[in-house]
């Protein structure tokens, strides 16, 4: 249900809120959960951001980012106490409970009122009402949205706001080259940069902000690590276990990685196996007609967009390599 006269009776007294977002999150669910909370804040409610996993390190310059809490270094019990009671609860950035890894059992009580902002395909209906939009770029675009509604005047969006849902937009989009970039998105990235964003610098701090050995590892990565499949016109990235060892990588240093891949010519579907944490996590990317959305849920136990998706697989790097390749055999080029 799409109604905005729901949440605004729902907001109109000051409320206990929870912020959740999706697990290995990136700058789009961190970024317009931190937006929402900023407005939250603004408005007198009392309002916690909670990621199931760490953030990516290169994102910790977000505002607001220092309080939010990292389910995973906490237990069950000591995150519930820490938070106490919840009235409402709101989703970012997906819309399939198993997102949420181990924090997924916060969904679990009925009496908390459940709010989706989320932009991507096939959502569960686990919620009470949805701020849902398949078209939008980024779930920052579906948010921004929502403000709009509430505050009817978009110059009442802050600086701090804008920025956070400036860095959803820019990463969802790869900077506008993904199509799922449309005028509208256009259009409100110039409404975020006469709200306060100084966009160079936020391009800045997420693209041109690596560590050296975040940059060996790409060149390592791109060197040694890469399959070129020009039959399949496939291109991807098997990235071991020993190589987060040797480059010191960092949550989220691998993001990115899966571009180079689909920057080859001839190169219609790109991805990423690596293996952490006795998981092997699948980034997948295409151009044109190739759903690799479907591929994931098939195959990973993922979803996404057509374009961009990701899943997780529990077997070993190698048998997920060779299954991947059996996986091309069976689309059609
Ligand atoms: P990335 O490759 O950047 O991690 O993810 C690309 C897109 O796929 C994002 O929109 C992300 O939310 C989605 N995605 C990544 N991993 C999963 C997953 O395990 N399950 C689902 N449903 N979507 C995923
Ligand atoms: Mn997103």
């Amino acid at each position: 249900m799409y109604d905005i006269s729901i949440l605004k009776e729902q907001l109109a007294s000051p409320k206990r809120i929870v912020v959740v977002m999706h697990a290995q999150p990136d700058a789009d669910a961190l970024g317009t959960s931190l937006a929402l909370a900023l407005y939250l804040k603004e408005q007198g409610h009392k309002v916690d951001v909670i990621t199931p996993t760490e953030y990516p390190k290169f994102l910790s310059w977000l505002p607001g980012v220092n309080d939010v809490l990292i389910a995973e270094h906490y237990t069950k019990e000591v995150l519930l106490e820490k938070i106490g009671k919840i009235d409402l609860l709101f989703c970012i950035d997906f819309s399939v409970s198993s997102r949420l890894g181990a924090l997924a059992f916060i969904l679990e009580s009925p009496d908390i009122f459940k709010i989706v902002i989320d932009h991507h395909r096939e959502p569960e209906d686990f919620a009470d009402l949805f701020f849902w939009d398949p078209k939008a770029a980024a779930s920052a675009e579906v948010a921004f949205q929502l403000f709009i509604s509430l505050l009817e005047q978009k110059s009442k969006i802050t600086a701090s706001m804008a920025t956070c849902l400036y860095a959803g937009l820019i990463t969802d989009t790869n900077s506008f080259k993904n199509p799922n970039t449309t005028p509208k998105t256009h259009r409100i990235v110039a409404d975020l940069m006469e709200c306060g964003v100084d966009a160079c610098s936020v391009q800045q701090l997420i693209y041109d902000n690596k560590s050296l050995s975040r940059l060996h590892f790409f060149s390592f990565a791109v060197s040694q690590r890469l399959v070129f499949l020009p039959a399949f016109h496939t291109a991807y990235f098997v990235i071991q276990k020993e190589d987060y060892k040797r480059f010191d990588l960092q949550s989220g240093d691998t993001e990115g990685l899966v571009d180079y891949a689909l920057s080859l010519k001839e190169v219609w579907l790109a991805a990423v196996l690596r293996e952490k944490d006795d998981m092997v996590y699948i980034s997948l990317r295409s151009v044109g007609d190739i759903s690799v959305n479907l591929i994931a849920k098939k195959y990973f136990n993922g979803g996404g967009h057509k374009n961009a998706a990701g899943g997780v697989s529990n077997l070993s790097l190698t048998e997920t390599v060779d299954q991947f390749e059996q996986i091309l055999k069976s689309i059609h080029f």
